[in-house]
């Protein structure tokens, strides 16, 4: 879509001196997002629909990216353009063409702005241009359009599945009592809680797992009118649910507690995509686990996640850590025999002191909590698992989950909370 208009060339028989003279049929059109409002980089998905024909695109033109904000296009005058974007690029849904506009004689550009808060009265359209006339000799006029995201709009473009879409795409393995209960998520609950009975099989006793779900601050702070049963549930991914619901059962969690799922206009696309979820609390007969770490770095306060032993081995981590980094600083050529000597030593302090805190860590965490992100690892739906002890950035790939360190600012945002990322690549 990005590629080059083809050229037409025409011959001028008539005019007295041959000329030749080439005629860009085609038209400029641009979209530009400033998502600066809540995550300028925001990976948002998106396809192009030329006159209603929705196109095929690469990967790399099937979202934004970091350093492209913009969406281009080459069209005949006269095209009907319209967008679809977020979960709504899956090729069942696509319900929802927005910012539509029809070409010109002019190039077209639409600055679209994310704006939160709760404004009910904006639509996905870009109203009326401005003509910015041609600085150029042999340069175009453009019509300039303005709009905004809103969260009604970040509403309108997450897809709301049905009861029947939910079990359609739910993975054909999916345990019956699993299948019930998202189903009912689907076609509304009549409380923001699940309880799942799983009836005792050849391999285990029945169980039954029970799921709270919190309402969304998000949602209600920028859509003029979102139900968390009838609206925020049914935008999340079905997937997730029976991946979350499914694992739980697995490492015999027998309550858990939901506080995000899909929400419009906070963090990264995942939840707004409807393919994150959160989890600050589970529990099984014997254990109950808040989901947090916070106080691992700094002065900290009492977290009974983080004994006061592995506490104090962090703290000789990050200085074994600085105390490296210092000698390795030292220029190579200043370098004598005793300072190289005491490089290896230094390095061998930190890796001792990483591996005294990885065993503290470890050994003090929750049995429950490790069995749970074991098994949501393994579930072929999920990407990614993020929390206070763990960081698996793709479950797919070779590299080992890492230990949250609260250092990075992913690291830092999942120090409260386990969140899960779910594979569904027709979205993202
Ligand atoms: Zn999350």
């Amino acid at each position: 879509m990005t590629e080059a208009a083809p050229a037409a060339t025409g011959t001028l028989t008539a005019s007295t001196s041959l000329t030749t003279v080439n005629v860009s049929a085609r038209r400029k059109v641009r979209y530009v997002f400033d998502t600066s409002a809540t995550k300028r980089d925001l990976a948002l998905p998106y396809r192009v629909s030329i006159d209603g024909k929705v196109q095929e695109a690469a990967p790399h033109l099937r979202k934004l990216s970091g350093s492209k904000r913009s969406i281009e296009l080459l069209v005949a005058p006269g095209a009907r353009v319209a967008l679809f974007l977020n979960s709504d690029v899956h090729p069942d849904f696509r319900r929802e063409p927005v910012y539509a506009l029809q070409v010109g004689e002019h190039d077209v550009e639409v600055l679209i702005t994310e704006q939160p808060g709760r404004i009910g009265h904006a639509r996905a359209v870009v109203g009326t241009s401005v003509t910015r006339q041609a600085g150029q000799p042999g340069e175009r006029a453009v019509d300039c359009y303005k709009a905004l995201l809103t969260g009604d709009i970040w509403m309108q473009i997450s897809h709301l599945y049905t009861a029947a879409q939910a079990d359609a795409i739910l993975p054909p393995e999916t345990a019956p009592p699993v299948r019930v209960a998202v189903r009912a998520i689907y076609s509304g609950l009549p409380a923001a809680q699940l309880l799942v009975q799983f009836p005792a099989s050849d391999g285990a006793p029945a169980h039954a797992l029970r799921v709270a779900f919190a309402d969304s601050e998000n949602a209600r702070a920028n859509i003029t009118y979102c139900s968390l049963l009838k609206d925020v549930l049914p935008r999340t991914h079905p997937a997730a649910f029976a991946a979350l619901l499914s694992e739980a059962h697995k490492a015999g969690v027998t309550e858990v507690h939901v506080t995000s799922c899909w929400r419009p206009m906070l963090g990264s696309i995942a939840h707004r995509a409807g393919l994150g979820l959160d989890i600050v609390y589970v529990a099984n007969a014997s254990q109950t686990v808040r989901i947090n770490r916070v106080g691992l770095i700094g002065a900290g306060g009492r977290n009974p996640n983080i004994r006061a032993r592995e506490k104090q081995l962090y703290d000789e981590l990050i200085l074994a850590e600085q105390q490296a980094r210092a000698i390795s600083g030292e220029r190579i050529a200043t370098q004598t025999e005793s300072t190289q000597k005491e490089k290896i030593e230094k390095i061998n302090k930190e890796r001792l002191a990483r591996a005294r805190w990885n065993d503290e860590r470890n050994l003090n965490e929750p049995k429950l909590m490790q069995e749970l992100r074991q098994q949501l690892q393994k579930n072929p739906s999920v990407k990614q698992v993020f929390d206070p002890w763990y960081m698996e950035a793709d479950t797919r790939d070779q590299s080992p989950q890492t230990a949250n360190e609260q250092r990075s600012k992913n690291e830092t945002i999942h120090a409260d909370h386990l969140h899960l990322t779910l594979n569904d690549l027709q979205i993202l």
